[in-house]
């Protein structure tokens, strides 16, 4: 049985990083899909945990090697997810999580069609900004420019199944485990599981 796979896209500071770390923490059968990034890591973050920081030439040629399902420039740096350790997470029955932009979700859509899209808003532009200022971890200009960014993020929020509005954390961290219930729950996914149970009634 192959794992469902999941695609939590969002402006940054809308707090998806939060949200799904609670949830792995919350359940075993999920799995994070650690992106190879050019971005240099902020102040916190570590190598092989919260993203493969690699040089420029590095990610060039993973890139021509065809290493990645989907990859992007976001802010100037590049992103790109491993397709080998995708396949085989979803091979051994693991649900897979990708953090990454609407780029890249559209990329995925396209070689997974049954890849289950949510897209995650904050309740407000001003509370955007108030996260991003908060995080003290970018400047000004990065800032304002992610903030930019963000209307056209939301802009493509259309593309996908299922959104999630992170006001309240434990409110939107139930949505989320809700999305996943149900991609559990998917007719597919339900034979696989009970094989024996649906052969006994038909
Ligand atoms: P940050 O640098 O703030 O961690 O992430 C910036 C943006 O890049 C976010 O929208 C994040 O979802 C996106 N991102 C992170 N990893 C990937 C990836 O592997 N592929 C794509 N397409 N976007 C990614």
């Amino acid at each position: 049985m192959t794992g469902n796979l999941l695609i939590l896209t969002a402006p940054s500071g809308a707090g998806k990083t939060s949200l799904v770390h609670a949830l792995l923490e919350r359940d075993a059968h999920v799995r994070l899909s650690i992106s190879y990034t050019t971005r240099a890591p902020r102040p916190g973050e570590v190598h092989g945990q919260d993203y493969h920081f690699v040089s420029v030439g590095e990610f060039m040629a993973m890139h021509a090697d065809g290493a990645f399902l989907e990859s992007a420039e976001v802010y100037g740096n590049h992103y790109g997810t491993s397709e080998q350790w995708i396949r085989e997470a979803l091979t051994t029955g693991q649900d897979v999580l990708l953090e990454i932009d609407w780029q890249g979700a559209e990329q995925v859509r396209r070689l997974f069609a049954d890849a289950v899209g949510i897209f995650i808003v904050p309740p407000s532009l001003v509370v955007l900004q108030q996260r991003l200022q908060g995080r003290g971890q970018d400047s000004a200009e990065v800032v304002e420019r992610r903030l930019a960014a963000a209307r056209e993020d939301i802009s493509h929020m259309g593309e996908f199944d299922y959104v999630i509005i992170n006001d309240d954390f434990d409110t939107a961290l139930a949505d989320l485990q809700a999305v996943l219930r149900a991609c559990r729950l998917r007719v597919n996914d339900q034979r696989a599981r009970h094989a024996e149970l649906f052969t006994s009634l038909s």
